[in-house]
């Protein structure tokens, strides 16, 4: 006997609170009408907001680019698996978004322990929203530098915590903060970031492709640029269908990266043919306008009808819409009539949102039609008759 076999007890436990977490498998593509355990449900709670990680053409760049390089880096970037996909979607990037520099992550997480931790350490404070993602709260922990938190989206708050004694400060915020959807305050942020020489680091993980001129994101969307956000971060995994993240910056900050970012160095690349998919989805997504500004009207539509309804939404602007229930278990309810009527919409309850805020989440997607939002209108109505 091993303490491996009272794991039992604790999972046990953890269903006993409504807390058990479950994987449930999804066959055929994504898409907002999904195959799932064989029944088709239609989806509110991906973050393929632009509708391309099915995209046949990002499917014909990968097989193409498979072809010609195979299917594996074979090493980690400093060794032999920086290939010439890579360089180029790292130069595609940079172009695109104005930064001197960009460097490819095989993952968002990978690339916020990889920055934090890279250019922190224990005489340092890094200085976060106190609903950020918990992969810079957690790159904070792996740097040892002093983390403190700011009340959410606070500018008072955040510069009470600015006038901290430390070598190097950095501000870490998500652009759209991923269980509200609201937007952080970039402007205001930049100023306090030049009044106490704290520079800003943004996650544009729910921003890149959504939001912006051409899809650059929350941070182009609000004027900043390079010399104001000098380390943008951004995830290849959602708007842009594919995987991976990038994180761009200047020439030296990059370079401190390929260095001593453990999570760079210690890892194989990602496959050179995920690089030429990203290249071939970057297009789409500086082109195809029509995918944002359709994005624009479902949500438009989507918030009209909760609020004819006499629901609560937040001041989300962006695809992540929540309807707000309050209480966890009224949420959950919620939840499972909506899946009986064929809908998917998580119930986001404590502790990862505050108490008596428990919620619907609801994500758009440029995939979705106005019929798609009219059947969670009216889904939604029934959940208020039958479960008021
Ligand atoms: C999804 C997400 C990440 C992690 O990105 P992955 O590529 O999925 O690892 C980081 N930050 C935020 C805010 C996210 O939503």
């Amino acid at each position: 006997m091993s303490w491996l076999n009272d794991l039992s007890t604790e999972l046990q436990s953890r269903r006993d609170q409504g807390l058990y977490r479950q994987c449930r498998v999804v066959d055929g593509k994504q898409s907002v009408e999904l195959m799932v355990d064989g029944e088709k449900m239609l989806a509110f709670c991906s973050n393929d907001y632009l509708g391309l990680a099915a995209d046949p053409r990002l499917a014909e760049a990968a097989t193409q680019a498979i072809k010609n390089a195979g299917v594996g880096a074979g090493a980690a970037h400093l060794i032999s698996g920086h290939m010439r996909a890579h360089h180029d979607a790292e130069m595609a990037l940079a172009d695109w978004l104005g930064y001197e520099r960009v460097l490819l992550f095989s993952t968002g997480y990978m690339a916020n322990l990889g920055v934090i931790a890279s250019l922190l350490s224990a005489n340092d404070c890094v200085i976060q929203d106190k609903w950020n993602h918990a992969s810079l709260i957690d790159a904070a922990k792996l740097s040892g530098a002093q983390l403190k938190r700011y009340q959410h989206a606070d500018m008072a708050s955040l510069e009470r915590q600015l006038t901290t004694e430390a070598e190097r400060k950095l501000i870490a915020t998500d652009s759209v903060f991923s269980m509200d959807g609201d937007v952080a305050p970039l402007t205001q942020m930049v100023a306090l970031s030049q009044q106490y020489a704290a520079p800003i680091m943004v996650d544009e993980a729910h921003g890149i492709g959504v939001l912006g001129e051409q899809g650059r994101g929350a941070a182009n969307a609000a004027g900043v640029n390079a010399n104001d956000v000098p380390i943008l971060m951004g995830t290849l995994g959602k708007a842009f269908g594919v995987a991976g993240a990038f994180v761009a910056a200047s020439h030296d900050v990059i370079e401190m990266l390929i260095q001593s970012a453990r999570s760079y160095i210690y890892t194989t690349a990602m496959p050179a043919a995920m690089a030429s998919t990203v290249q071939a989805s970057l297009e789409i997504v500086r082109e195809e306008q029509w995918r944002r500004d359709h994005l624009q009207a479902v949500v438009k539509q989507f918030r009209e009808g909760v609020q004819s309804l006499g629901l609560s939404l937040m001041s989300s602007t962006t695809p992540i819409q929540p309807v707000l229930l309050g209480d966890a278990h009224r949420a959950l309810a919620w939840s499972q009539r909506l899946r009986e009527l064929g809908l998917w919409v998580p119930a986001i309850r404590p502790p990862t949102v505050p108490r008596e805020t428990a919620r619907l989440r609801f994500t758009f997607s440029a995939a979705h039609s106005a019929a798609h939002v009219d059947r969670a209108l009216e889904s939604l109505a029934i959940c208020q008759r039958e479960l008021a």
